[in-house]
């Protein structure tokens, strides 16, 4: 059975990168028949924020995309937290150290400092604690096995550090890279267990992916280097023939393709890069999301879905079902992907228009409602279905039709100054007289009718004074369908509108 992970460390709002790598393990789960399971990935305690558990969990269950175990929805393989799991991980390092894959190092961060500016002067361009250094330091390969013993015995403070072989080539076959082949000497003897007592994200993901049966690893690029690491860790344990299939997805990049996506770039474009708000508890920073942004979800998702991988054909527009269909780790690219936030409008624009005015309606009665006015759900459907072609999100419904409910007060100067003149003075003058002969209620038909005919009886081009129309009743030069716009408005307030453009 596939069993694939998501495995965000809670150290602030889980960002577009990071949504994206849960939604592929998700789809991927689902396209397999198998499980999609969250671990939270907690044992840098310096880095845990509080609140950011909440906002993945959050986030998620606004996209649809809840795993199927986690910690707060746990299968059998709890606990999902690794804070929870602490306990279980000592045992595993004491395993390699009895192997001889691993060793315990006793050097302060003074000595470790030390290392770093001899090996610095010396102009090695990144000073490592690796085959070559490690001679020099104190550890149970350099110390003597009496001295160890005591150390140990004293409770003298150490780490446990992987044991890097000299001269091998580590390989792994990543289901979107291919073969990747690291020289071991580029390897460090990474810490595996602090001296606190906790393990360190290599040991934990190493450990816990066994433990709960994970086959495939699908997670961002950034994590590609640890890869042969993780390779070695396996065989050392053991564990190599259940080792799961790597799959290091690619970058998002700045929209102009210039390095990596970041918050900074959201701030600097005004736009989304977190799918929720945030504010981050211990510094304040606040980040806006695409939610509260006016994103619907399933618009959201589709553009994720797109940002890295794509069906191979021209379809576009999916939705979650579709999109574990068509899904192929095959289909996701090797280069980075470059951020749009217009890509982003346009699907929402997409989905918008593909609600129907009834749903839509429910938005505008809510923004008419928090501005202190009404609306009828009939005339809010009717304003809806003219709005939505001209909206991008929910809010722009209201904020763009705000001139169906409410009559102008100003008019557009530019435009008047250009269209406002006698010609149309003289047409609207006889509008409004033939609409307040007219004893029935106004359609767009005959809104349009009486308009043209009003124009004629003065030997005038309608299409010449439409704008100044449009101007008197709506203040702005342009917008949706006019005669629609007079439908919904009715006889009697348009009567009122000329009125007052004409005064
Ligand atoms: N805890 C890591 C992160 O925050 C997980 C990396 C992995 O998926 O192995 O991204």
């Amino acid at each position: 059975e596939v069993r694939v992970r998501f495995a965000p460390s809670p150290t602030g709002a889980l960002h577009i990168g990071g949504v994206r790598t849960a939604l592929y393990n998700f789809l991927f789960a689902r396209k397999m028949g198998g499980k999609f399971l969250l671990r939270i990935e907690d044992t840098d305690q310096t880095r845990f924020v509080s609140g950011a558990e909440a906002y993945i969990k959050d986030a998620l269950e606004w996209l649809n995309i809840s795993p199927d175990e986690s910690p707060w929805s746990p299968g059998n393989c709890g606990p999902y937290r690794q804070s929870e799991r602490k306990p279980m991980y000592m045992q595993y390092a004491l395993d390699l150290v009895e192997k001889g894959h691993a060793y315990y190092a006793f050097d302060t961060s003074e000595e470790l400092d030390a290392m770093r500016e001899r090996l610095t002067a010396a102009r090695v361009v990144s000073p490592q604690y690796n085959t070559i250094t490690r001679t020099q330091m104190k550890n149970s390969l350099t110390l003597p096995e009496d001295e160890v013993k005591a150390r140990l015995a004293s409770g003298d403070p150490y780490v446990i550090r992987i044991k890097i072989p000299r001269k091998e080539e580590v390989r792994l076959n990543d289901m979107i890279r291919g073969w990747v082949m690291v020289h071991s000497n580029t390897l460090d003897d990474k810490v595996l267990m602090k001296s606190d007592g906790m393990p360190t994200y290599h040991l934990a993901n190493i450990v816990d992916d066994h433990l709960m049966g994970i086959t495939h690893v699908i997670r961002g690029e950034e994590w590609l280097p640890s890869a042969p690491l993780h390779v070695l860790l396996y065989r050392y344990f053991g564990w190599e023939d259940s080792m799961p299939q790597f799959a290091h997805l690619p970058l998002l990049l700045k929209p102009d393709g210039n390095g990596k996506l970041s918050k900074r770039d959201a701030d600097k474009h005004g736009f989304p890069v977190f799918p929720m708000d945030w504010a981050d508890p211990n510094s304040g920073d606040k980040a806006i999301g695409f939610k509260e942004a006016g994103y619907l979800p399933d618009a959201f998702l589709n553009f994720l879905a797109f940002l890295g991988w794509n069906p191979g054909d021209h379809r576009e527009l999916f939705t979650l079902d579709e999109l574990v269909d068509a899904f192929s780790v095959e289909r996701i690219g090797k280069s980075g992907t470059k951020f749009d936030i217009n890509k982003a409008k346009w699907f929402n624009e997409q989905y918008l228009r593909s609600k129907t005015d009834q749903e839509l309606s429910r938005y505008l009665i809510a923004d008419v409602e928090k501005d202190g006015l009404s609306v009828s759900e009939d005339k809010a459907a009717k304003i809806v279905a003219i709005m939505k072609e001209r909206a991008t999100f929910p809010a722009d419904l209201w904020k763009e039709g705000k001139f169906m409910l409410i009559a102008p007060q100003k008019f557009d100067e530019a435009v008047a100054s250009k269209k406002w003149n006698q010609e149309a003075i003289t047409v609207l003058s006889t509008y409004k007289e033939k609409l307040a002969n007219l004893n029935e209620s106004i359609t767009a038909e005959s809104a349009k009718a009486l308009l043209e005919e009003s124009a004629a009886v003065h030997d005038i081009k309608f299409g010449k004074v439409m704008q100044a129309v449009r101007l008197a009743v709506t203040g702005v030069g342009a917008g949706p369908d006019l005669m629609a716009v007079f439908e919904i408005i009715g006889k009697e307030e348009l009567i009122s509108r000329i009125s007052y453009a004409l005064d």
